[in-house]
């Protein structure tokens, strides 16, 4: 008899509907799967079995063979156990076939029978169309999310037999109590002093700009961008989405809601692989920390200590908002729009108090130009970041707490909205002209700082795009036009004045 069950698998943060098809014939008693299954895949046989058995049903002495279309893509992961399991019970008539119409089944099943989360319930349960999805309990606020039709949970295989039979009703599907409560985001207010990398940090959140923050170990650059995020609007609708479907797929835990809505904060370290960096490397294409960041902050400590690859895999997400990973015949686009804040050491010793730097210019050099070329050139903002004062330490009184500083931002990302449809940080060529005019004396001031040699065309460029940034948060505080006034020589000299050199000895860093 034959019996063809509705589920899904994964291809990066995509669901791909497969029916799992199960045949039990004449024959020598053995059991097959094919249809690309991968090795994880196909070792459900062994699971299943055992599921099967211990949920008390008979594992059938005869030629099982099961088909998963459609046959092209790979099926990844051990998400489809519960439909085999389902399907191997229907087709050896341990259950009538009516019983899991309008049904569709997603879960990994333990030895024990029980029923456990795989990685992306979210995107799969999407792709599912006309039916009524079954996934494990611990999957339920994702698969809620993601689903329009009515969610079902069971935390074993003998629950959804039961419930198939009507001997039992289904478990209720309530948001699990184990889901992660958000932890708080780290709060501005706890910043002692840095009054320039507190001004930085606004107006990046503001602009959109890519931050890159210099200075020696010690001076809070962590700190400080750990602070961004609190500093962002909630995602939009599409970008909540569309990070959700990326934190299921990489199978993180989901916030209580279900719903990804806070701008993410990820912070791999140096030693993290471009793989893990970027995504791919399995067969599922697994989403990397760029896509995870998406709609959020990507923090790149130590940013010379990253290999030149996995720098490199930075250059399409940062030019496209998305990353294209493939292996073998798949191949995923993920979504991957991050703000990029990076920190750095002044040098290899790490620059210290003033005066104690040892370090050679060869040795400088050699340091800073593993940072140099096209990367560098994103940063719209380099700052330096000093250690705080003992002043500033011992002050109790803190600085500005977030949500101030948030509500300022919010206000100059709407003039930035409204103006040009888009923020600062993304106003090139013409828009630039168009959406970013100088002041006659703006302009003086930068004309001069170019002939002097102290400003490079493309620096030209990221102060004025800083600078529109400081005017519309400038108008924004005192409530004033529309956003379409033009940029004061004040504006000009902050955004002069936020610029650093990492070293003047190293020719291609001059902002
Ligand atoms: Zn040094």
């Amino acid at each position: 008899m034959l019996a063809s069950i509705p589920s899904a698998s994964l291809l990066g943060a995509t669901g791909i509907p497969v029916r799992v098809e199960v045949h039990i014939g004449k024959g020598l008693p053995g059991f097959r799967i094919v249809g690309q299954p991968d090795p994880t895949c196909r070792e459900s046989r062994d699971r299943v079995r055992a599921a099967v058995m211990s949920a008390g049903r008979e594992w059938p002495t005869k030629c099982v063979t099961v088909n998963l279309a459609p046959s092209g893509p790979r099926k990844i992961g051990a998400g489809l156990d519960l439909a085999i399991a389902i399907g191997v019970i229907i087709a050896s008539e341990q259950l009538p076939l009516g019983t899991v119409e309008g049904l569709a089944f997603i879960g990994e099943l333990g030895l024990d029978g029980s029923l456990r989360r795989v990685p992306g319930v979210a995107p799969m349960v999407a792709v599912l169309g006309d039916v009524d999805p079954v996934v494990p309990a611990a999957s339920i606020a994702e698969a809620l999310v993601a689903s329009q039709r009515q969610v079902r949970v069971a935390s074993t295989l003998g629950e959804v037999l039961g419930a198939l039979a009507g001997l039992e009703p289904w478990p209720e599907a309530t948001v699990d109590d184990d889901a992660v409560d958000e932890v708080p985001i780290p709060d501005l207010a706890d910043v002692r002093g840095q009054p320039v990398a507190r001004r930085a940090l606004e107006i990046a959140a503001a602009g959109g700009h890519h931050l890159l923050m210099v200075g020696s170990p010690g001076s809070g650059k962590t700190m400080l961008a750990q602070r961004l995020p609190g500093l962002l609007p909630p995602l939009g609708r599409a970008d909540s989405l569309a990070a959700t479907m990326v934190h299921s797929a990489a199978g993180m835990p989901m916030p209580r809601g279900g719903l990804v809505v806070r701008p993410p904060f990820r912070a791999p370290h140096h030693t993290t692989s471009t793989i893990a960096l970027v995504g791919g490397g399995s067969a599922s294409l697994r989403p990397g920390e760029i896509s995870l960041s998406h709609g959020g902050v990507l923090f790149l400590d130590e940013l010379g200590e990253f290999t030149p690859a996995a720098l490199d895999g930075l250059r399409e997400p940062l030019e496209e908002g998305v990353i294209r990973v493939s292996r073998a015949h798949a191949r995923a686009v993920l979504p991957a729009r991050f703000q990029l804040v990076a920190a750095t050491n002044p040098c290899p010793c790490g620059g210290g108090p003033p005066g104690s730097c040892e370090c050679d210019d060869v040795a400088r050099l050699r340091y800073t130009r593993r940072l140099s070329g096209p990367l560098l050139d994103r940063f719209d903002l380099r700052v330096a970041v000093q250690r705080p004062s003992v002043d500033d330490l011992l002050d109790a009184a803190g600085g500005e707490p977030s949500a101030v500083v948030a509500a300022r931002v919010a206000v100059a990302r709407d003039l930035a909205l409204a103006r040009a449809g888009r923020l600062n940080a993304e106003l090139h060529g013409e828009l630039l002209d168009l959406h970013a005019r100088l002041s006659a004396d703006a302009l003086a001031v930068l004309r001069d700082e170019m002939e002097r040699g102290r400003l490079t065309g493309r620096g030209y460029h990221r102060v004025r795009r800083v600078a529109r940034t400081i005017a519309d948060l400038r108008q924004g505080r005192a409530g004033i036009g529309s956003g379409r006034g033009d940029i004061e020589l004040l504006d000009v000299e902050v955004a002069l004045s936020l610029r650093t050199r990492i070293r003047s000895t190293t020719p291609g860093l001059v902002a």
